[in-house]
């Protein structure tokens, strides 16, 4: 079989990878999106690297939008197989697929504007929320832990992760002149002990690991630190700023762990009593699909799971659906807690959150979870004092704070335990894909120091043979 390294190659998004089997079946291995604004962005999505008519199958580890957002576009061009995944991913792709064509809409329409200005022709979005629908009827999905034929000479297993709901590793049994070839794609890394999730889990033993590598170089404080800080950020902002707290985070996972954070600061009467709004009409339609998917949850979440109408709800807690009550929180002087997505704060309500409060001393922004490189949250994180939102300047006045120990991503140490299921010795080679340069040199180090001998960083387009 052959391997074609074709997204999030020495960056975190856009991931993709092809495997074109010895019989000429084509399996692609996650369908993310690039993120971040612009027409470098653009062409990067709509230049695929290969004809989505040609491939066979795709095999999908996690919802979020950098590893399934151009599964619509696929289908809008010829796609004709089958997406496995797992049961939650599918009910998550449900409404972030769609949800992703309407951003691609509305983000053409102001394009098209300037395209208009400048005497320019227009373009159409690369996907809308129609094509996400019509994508759903391909998808197929299953257990975590059940091994399938998929094809002839093809079987996989999905195995938690940790990362999100239905978040999953997928690995591939690749039967070739008779001999078994064991594929690992992690797909995304969650943390260990985390309020929801229960721990990633172990995977078969693997010939050859596909792994990411986002916080190579980091070691995170623990969740009980990251939510001791969390409750300090409020304090300083809320109670002595007498300010709002801008919280940008994924609609779905990330904000579900925020509010398990806020509330079991609450409950240990460590959180000051103001307003929270989660500004997220996904974050709403998450909550029921997270009540589906117990299969996901840790032992102690399940009964609160089982007996509270609403295990993401506490007093205090708002949650925005309407445009209109969103744009009210514009005129809300109060201290209070806007948590909305997006996470890298290139889409969604948070823009707008950003706009009037970014220059206001008063404000803080806390980024949650990691920032790729080209995004607004980047550019934030980094100290840029003026940034570009919606075309307009803005001051960054607002105090900006950063916990990565609540990012969805483990560090350096989790990503290590996380492979310690392996005989290392068996593991012919590891390749690391979905992390930044600087990361992903420090992780190929420590992962040769630790006894895996063949550690590999592909560039973009590279085809290895196995
Ligand atoms: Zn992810």
């Amino acid at each position: 079989m052959r391997i074609k390294f074709l997204g999030a190659i020495a960056e975190v998004t856009g991931s993709k990878c092809l495997i074109t089997t010895k019989s000429n079946k084509k399996l692609l291995l996650d369908c993310g999106m690039y993120q971040g604004k612009g027409l470098e962005t653009d062409s990067m999505n709509r230049d695929l690297g290969f004809d989505p008519a040609q491939i066979d199958i795709v095999l999908l580890s996690h919802a979020h939008i950098d590893h399934s957002g151009l599964i619509p576009y696929i289908c809008k061009n010829g796609f004709k197989g089958k997406i496995y995944c797992t049961h939650a991913t599918r009910d998550l792709c449900s409404i972030m697929l769609p949800d992703s064509g309407n951003i691609q809409e509305s983000d053409i329409r102001d394009f098209n504007k300037k395209q208009d200005r400048k005497g320019l022709p227009p373009r159409e979005p690369i996907y809308t929320a129609r094509d996400a629908f019509a994508s759903l009827r391909f998808f197929v999905s299953m257990p975590l832990d059940l091994e399938i034929v998929i094809e002839e000479g093809v079987k996989v297993v999905f195995t938690n992760t940790g990362h999100i709901l239905g978040g999953a590793a997928i690995n591939l049994t690749i039967t070739e002149d008779g001999t078994d070839k064991h594929l690992c794609y992690t797909g995304d890394i969650g943390r260990y002990n985390k309020h929801l999730l229960s721990n990633p889990s172990p995977f078969p033993q693997a010939d050859y690991i596909i792994t990411e590598s986002t916080y190579g170089d980091r070691k995170h404080e623990e969740v009980k630190s990251a939510e001791a800080k969390l409750g300090m950020i409020v304090q300083n902002t809320c109670i002595k700023k007498l300010g709002k707290l801008l919280i940008p985070a994924f609609a779905i996972g990330r904000c579900q762990e925020i509010i398990y954070s806020l509330n079991s600061l609450k409950k240990a009467n460590k959180l000051p009593d103001v307003p929270i709004f989660v500004d997220s009409p996904l974050a709403v339609s998450a909550t029921d699909i997270f009540r589906l998917h117990t299969e996901c949850f840790k032992e102690d979440v399940l009964d609160i799971i089982r007996t509270q109408k609403d295990p993401f709800g506490f007093d205090n807690l708002h949650y925005v659906r309407t445009k209109e009550d969103s744009k009210r929180l514009n005129t809300y002087n109060r201290p209070c807690i806007i948590m909305s997505a997006s996470g890298m704060m290139e889409a969604g309500r948070i823009k707008h959150h950003l706009a009037n409060n970014i220059e206001d001393r008063k404000t803080t922004i806390l980024v949650a979870g990691y920032c790729a490189s080209r995004t607004l949250g980047r550019k934030i994180v980094d100290g840029e004092k003026i940034v570009s939102i919606y075309g307009n300047k803005y001051k960054v006045n607002a105090d900006v704070e950063e916990i990565e120990a609540l990012s969805g991503h483990g560090d350096y140490e989790e990503m290590y335990r996380y492979l310690s299921c392996q005989e290392k010795t068996k593991v012919k080679e590891i390749f690391l894909v979905h992390g930044e340069p600087p990361a992903q040199k420090v992780y190929k180090h420590y992962l040769q120091d630790n006894g895996y001998e063949k550690v590999s960083i592909p560039f973009k387009g590279e085809e290895v043979e196995l």
